[in-house]
């Protein structure tokens, strides 16, 4: 075993975060490791049902008073989070790379994606949860109004890939919506969730309305989808489709952020050099394990000579290594079991004639997870990782004779999470992009663009999920929306004699309505 680099945060402070977890209770232990060394680094309790019951219970009591806050004072509260995240970031740097054994510009990813969500959604808040006149049922004589009341409280049921973004982003909205929250993060990277929950208390966030519970995602799951009013969440496309009943079974709202097999493709009259850098960038960025990273890419023909040799070039200048600070571009893998998935896929498809451009192995001589960033091509349908996703740094790449058959390779898929076009007319990138099934497509940009864009949706089409993050949306979703209708005057039924007039009326009513909404501007 190497000598790993020593984990930068001391014991008694995981001591300290896991004391966060509520409710406190003599529970039986989990333990966090360090994927760089699979050393221990700390432990958080082993919640049980009852424990998630009594979460839900003292969050909502708390949100009850947090949803009367102005909006105003609920936005205080992210402005200085926004701050202080960006203050702590090494502290909090520490603590990703300790648990999830990603690279550290990786883990700064997830904190500038942190704080950017905080300042775009203290921004629309205000304006987004105002009560807003609609146009009543009877000009003048309806007056409507559209309210967004609080839900109460939201499930976060959330992966171990991006352990900030992917749990923290997404209490935002929620919390700056008058909800409480109760997260159940990953079993592998509970202290992030933890770290941020602290300094979130500390920028004045009431106790109880954020509330963290730590074990086992099929024992907690249920219990926790069962009592809140709606739920978020993160992961795989098979855990998906349990949350997915066990909401429909209680009628709990959720969204459901999966899987994907993302494809990039390369037009003819690309870029060459740029597009290799940025699908670098889209299949290796925290070693792959992304939800949006690309693991499918279809040059054309007439480039993809230039094109493999330029992918080939950049991804062997990729560095791959331990360390707490910015001196290497990939990290680990997070433990055993996604490091022997990855390794099957590719053993898989070498044995049915894949063909590795470079990569291909395991690095045990760097710490126990890490595997090399791998090219593949000659890549048939009947290889495992032609259609599933490794979620892991290993992409296949495939030459197209035309656009037309780019399009239609990369729409044959169970997935529709995110694309990626590189070409030299950003219009022609457009269009191109309107014909691919993907809730992202980014232009000349391999993730990036469509996630930081976060006035914009987020999220899968087909088996990639339901629902979208980002955008107005996803700060509505956490809200009830309700119309109060005020009738000023007369009745919209019909009277007890005189219905022959009255239909007629309001026949011609709706006739002369329709007359005027076209000439009216
Ligand atoms: P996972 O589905 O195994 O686990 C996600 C969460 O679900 C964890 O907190 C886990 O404890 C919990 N869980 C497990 N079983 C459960 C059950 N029966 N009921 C309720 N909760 C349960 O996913 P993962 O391996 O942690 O993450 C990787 C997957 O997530 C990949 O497929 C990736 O593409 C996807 N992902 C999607 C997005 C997105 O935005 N679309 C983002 C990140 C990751």
């Amino acid at each position: 075993m190497p000598d790993a680099p020593s984990v930068p945060v001391s014991t008694d402070r995981f001591d300290a975060l896991a004391r966060l977890v509520t409710p406190q209770a003599d529970r039986q232990q989990l333990s966090v490791r360090a994927p760089y060394d699979d050393s221990v680094v700390g432990t958080v309790p082993l919640c049980s049902p009852d424990d998630v019951q009594a979460a839900v219970t003292d969050a909502r009591t708390a949100g009850d008073e947090w949803a009367a806050w102005p909006v105003e004072d609920r936005v205080a509260v992210f402005h200085r989070f926004h701050d202080a995240l960006l203050d702590r970031r090494e502290s909090l740097l520490d603590v990703i790379q300790s648990e999830t054994g990603k690279a550290r510009a990786d883990a700064l990813e997830e904190i500038l994606d942190a704080a950017a969500t905080a300042r775009y959604y203290t921004t629309i808040a205000e304006r987004e949860l105002t009560s807003t006149h609609r146009a009543g049922a009877i000009p003048l004589m309806t007056k409507t109004v559209e309210h967004h009341h609080p839900v109460g409280v939201v499930g976060i049921i959330s992966p171990w890939n991006y352990p900030l973004s992917l749990s923290v982003s997404e209490a935002i909205p929620a919390l700056l919506a008058g909800n409480a929250v109760v997260l159940k993060p990953d079993e592998g990277t509970p202290f992030t969730a933890l770290w941020a929950l602290e300094l979130l208390r500390e920028c004045g966030l009431p106790d109880d309305v954020f509330q963290v519970v730590t074990g086992e995602g099929p024992r907690l799951g249920e219990p926790l989808i069962e009592q809140v009013a709606y739920v978020s969440f993160t992961g795989s496309t098979e855990v998906g489709r349990i949350v997915a009943e066990t909401a429909g079974r209680h009628l709990t709202d959720c969204s459901l952020e999966l899987g994907g097999k993302n494809p990039l493709l390369v037009l003819d009259d690309a870029d060459v050099e740029k597009a290799a850098r940025g699908a670098v960038r889209g299949c290796f960025a925290n070693a792959g394990q992304l939800c949006i990273s690309i693991e499918r890419i279809y040059v054309h023909e007439t480039v993809a000579d230039e094109f493999r040799d330029a992918l080939i070039r950049e991804t062997r200048g990729l560095t791959l290594d331990a360390g707490y600070d910015y001196g290497h571009d990939v990290g680990s893998l997070l433990d055993r079991e996604l490091l022997e998935k990855v390794t099957t896929h590719v053993e898989d498809a070498v044995e049915k004639g894949a063909t590795v451009l470079t990569g291909g192995r395991a690095r045990p001589d760097l710490g126990p997870y890490f595997y090399e960033p791998t090219v593949l091509t000659d890549v048939t349908p009947e290889m495992t990782l032609a259609d599933e996703e490794t979620f892991g740094p290993v992409v296949s790449l495939y030459e197209v004779e035309s656009v037309s058959e780019a399009i239609d390779r990369a729409n044959d898929s169970a997935y529709g999470l995110n694309a990626s076009v590189w070409t030299a007319r950003p219009q022609r990138g457009e269009q191109v992009a309107a014909r691919l099934d993907a809730g992202t497509v980014n232009v000349n940009e391999a993730y990036a663009a469509a996630w930081a864009s976060i006035d914009a949706p987020m999220g899968g089409m087909k088996d990639s999920g339901v629902g979208r993050r980002h955008g107005r949306h996803g700060l509505l979703k956490y809200t009830e929306s309700q119309t109060v209708a005020t009738q000023r005057l007369g009745l919209l039924s019909p009277p007890k004699r005189g219905k022959q007039v009255w239909a007629t009326g309001a026949t011609l009513g709706l006739r002369a309505w329709k007359r005027l909404a076209e000439v009216l501007p």
